[in-house]
């Protein structure tokens, strides 16, 4: 990556990653949100707007918060916890629905569609449908709506729709066809808000744009704290929108090492994780170019992992590029290690964690000790553990049990 290297590029790429690999319909709907979205950039009013409802209906800024007693659970660190998890709707999730739904109403759009796999991006935008005033449609695979009951509640009581998605593994994968298929039927009157850095441009760029307010605040709240940059960011990555909005304002700051954490599921036998940057190869998934998790007939795997946020074959291409240019690095973190993860914040700070950021927390405790003594980090939480206290419960019976 050249140091003022212009993310993405005119056509959405980001080195080799990204794109647009659409149908012609959809094509015409991606080049008005990209105009929408350059003109709503320009204009103050849009920006003081969102503004505004981030820090008045959200919670923002979030604080970045000196994490003493896990700082010395983990040695001579000094750790910070970016809290994501303390914003309206548990988790990073809203800064992009607000941003999505505000550039929707400016389109003129009447409803939003959206995929959810565990639920949280589905009631992030069933909030802001409900804020906005306008309709809402989530589709969600029917095993997922099992596995996360509470969270169709939510939706429906926010007055959203919510669409069983049958086909395939009845998840996040399927839930995101269906609404990619829906929305070409819609596009006149329908945004699709997508959950993650994800899809055909200007997807990736959007979102992570709305997600970066994470990391501007980090660098203005480290710098404030400590004088200097932080030596070390380290975040989750499902489709990857918590970590690089934490990682992209501080691309260009060399000495900040940067490390995403993904998902190890059960053990990383193919099917049974969702590290997609450290196993995947190249191909094409909902309508950009990025890395797969695939088999050798470029049929998608299924995925598996105790976080059902992180449970996606695909990332976003702007990682696949920073690993490609090797300016962040990419691990993986099993399921009882992250469970691990979360114990040892809860039982440290109070903080009980979604098990997402957990995975980032027990990746920190298994490298402290190869980390200089002093060393800052500043990890991302990207959310609460409320919605996962059933899963953290299980495993605990099967512990104690054992
Ligand atoms: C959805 C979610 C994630 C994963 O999504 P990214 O786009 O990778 O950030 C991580 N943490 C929490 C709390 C989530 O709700």
């Amino acid at each position: 990556m050249s140091r003022r290297e212009i993310l993405p590029d005119r056509t959405g790429h980001f080195g080799p990653f990204g794109g647009k690999f659409v149908p012609e319909t959809v094509m015409a709907a991606l080049d008005e949100l990209e105009r929408a979205y350059a003109a709503s950039r320009r204009d103050a009013r849009f920006r003081r707007e969102l503004r505004g409802l981030l820090r008045q209906y959200a919670g923002r800024p979030t604080p970045l918060y000196h994490a003493r007693r896990l700082s010395k659970a983990l040695g001579s660190l000094k750790v910070y916890l970016k809290r994501e998890d303390l914003l309206h709707t548990g988790a990073h999730k809203i800064n992009n629905t607000l941003g999505q739904g505000l550039l929707a109403v400016r389109m003129g759009k009447r409803r939003l569609i959206a995929e959810t796999g565990a639920g949280q991006h589905g009631v992030a935008t069933a909030t802001v449908a409900a804020l906005f005033g306008v309709e809402c449609e989530v589709f969600m695979g029917e095993e997922d709506m099992r596995r996360q009951a509470l969270n169709v509640v939510r939706m429906r009581l926010l007055g959203a729709r919510v669409t069983p998605v049958s086909g395939g593994t009845k998840t996040l994968k399927d839930a995101t066809s269906e609404a990619i298929r829906n929305w070409v039927t819609t596009v006149r009157t329908t945004h699709y808000c997508i959950g993650s850095v994800v899809g055909p441009h200007p997807y990736p760029m959007l979102v992570r744009d709305f997600q970066a307010v994470i990391g501007r605040e980090a660098r203005a709240q480290i710098l404030a704290a400590e004088g200097r940059l932080p030596d070390l960011l380290i975040a989750c990555v499902g489709g990857g929108s918590n970590a690089i909005g934490l990682f992209h304002p501080f691309r260009h700051d060399r000495r900040v090492n940067m490390i995403g954490v993904e998902a190890g599921g059960a053990s990383l036998t193919p099917g049974h994780h969702a590290s997609t940057l450290v196993k995947g190869r190249p191909g094409i998934l909902h309508g950009a170019y990025s890395l797969l998790l695939q088999d050798r007939f470029g049929q998608v795997l299924p995925t598996e992992s105790i976080s059902a946020g992180l449970d996606y074959p695909g990332v976003g291409p702007e990682h696949a590029y920073y690993q490609l240019t090797k300016r962040a690095q990419y691990v993986t973190v099993g399921d009882a290690k992250a469970l691990r993860g979360a114990e040892l914040l809860a039982r440290t700070e109070g903080i009980l964690p979604a098990l997402e950021p957990a995975h980032a927390i027990a990746y920190l405790a298994e490298l402290a000790p190869r980390l200089p003594r002093g060393s800052c980090v500043v990890v991302g939480l990207s959310g609460r553990g409320d919605k996962d206290v059933e899963t953290m419960s299980a495993s605990m019976s099967a512990k104690h049990a054992a």
